[in-house]
């Protein structure tokens, strides 16, 4: 996915990536977590789950961002950011305040809900705040028996919580989900119940990569994975 353009291409295109949106709502959820109310013309996008937007951050700058909910009527759409504070993006979206403009490409991607199966799990951190609660509804209406698990800083473990997320768990952000020996133990691997789920794994790429090498090995699931961020690597 391409996160940077060069600065020719972005004068030459820059028309069809001028401002589409605006602001109309920010809150901090906790002194990391943004949550961006924008208004534009949505009436053409898809939203699905596991899709992201791209995000124009600055000239020559994007960076994918999840659709957390919207309303084609009232022509509005939120976004959950995580503002860690050491990016162009994190940095940009910190500085949002109403009326401020800017573009926002519609939704694309890759789906990671599968309704047809009854049990769904899903892990992520910070970053997957947004895809989760969007997700959650679905969960609920189709009867799923569902898990989400998160590894959150401790400033934002209580945000689950805030947003009205149901059936988590968190656990602190130490590498935990680095170490394939530490996942194997984790409850989900205690019974069989959980043997054929269907398992998306977002967030952190390398701890997206160690939970689904102990899945591959220990169960029949379906497993979706998609890295959202990785340490000293700018946009995924
Ligand atoms: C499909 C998809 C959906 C996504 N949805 C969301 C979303 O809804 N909300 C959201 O907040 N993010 C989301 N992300 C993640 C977001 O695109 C990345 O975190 C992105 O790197 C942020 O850009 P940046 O300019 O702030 O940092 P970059 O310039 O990309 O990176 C600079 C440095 O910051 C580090 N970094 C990047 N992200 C983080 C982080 N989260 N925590 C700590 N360090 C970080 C990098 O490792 C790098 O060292 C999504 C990513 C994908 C691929």
């Amino acid at each position: 996915m391409i996160s940077s353009i060069p600065k020719w291409v972005s004068n030459l295109f820059g028309n069809t990536m001028r401002p589409n949106v605006k602001v109309l709502e920010t809150s901090y959820i906790s002194s990391q977590i943004k949550k961006i109310r924008f208004q534009g013309d949505i009436s053409k996008w898809s939203f699905q789950i596991g899709y992201a937007s791209v995000v124009r951050v600055s000239e020559t700058e994007f960076r994918n961002y999840t659709v957390t909910f919207h309303d084609k009527e009232k022509e509005i759409f939120e976004i959950i950011f995580h503002i860690h504070g050491n990016g162009v993006g994190s940095r940009y979206i910190d500085t949002l305040k109403l009326n401020d403009k800017l573009f926002i490409s519609p939704p694309r991607g890759k789906k990671l809900y599968e309704k047809n199966v009854k049990r769904q799990f899903f892990f992520g951190d910070e970053t997957s705040l947004g895809v989760a609660f969007a997700l959650l509804p679905l969960l609920k209406k189709n009867n799923h028996q569902f898990q989400f698990y998160f590894e959150l800083e401790e400033v934002n473990k209580n945000i689950p919580e805030l947003l009205g997320l149901e059936n988590y768990t968190t656990f602190p952000k130490n590498n935990s989900f680095r170490n394939e020996k530490w996942i194997s133990n984790l409850s989900l691997f205690q019974t069989d119940e959980w043997d054929t789920a269907n398992f998306a794994l977002t967030g952190n790429v390398k701890s997206v990569q160690a939970f689904r090498k102990v899945l591959k090995d220990k169960t029949q699931g379906n497993i979706y994975s998609q890295g959202y961020w990785l340490e000293g690597k700018k946009g995924l």
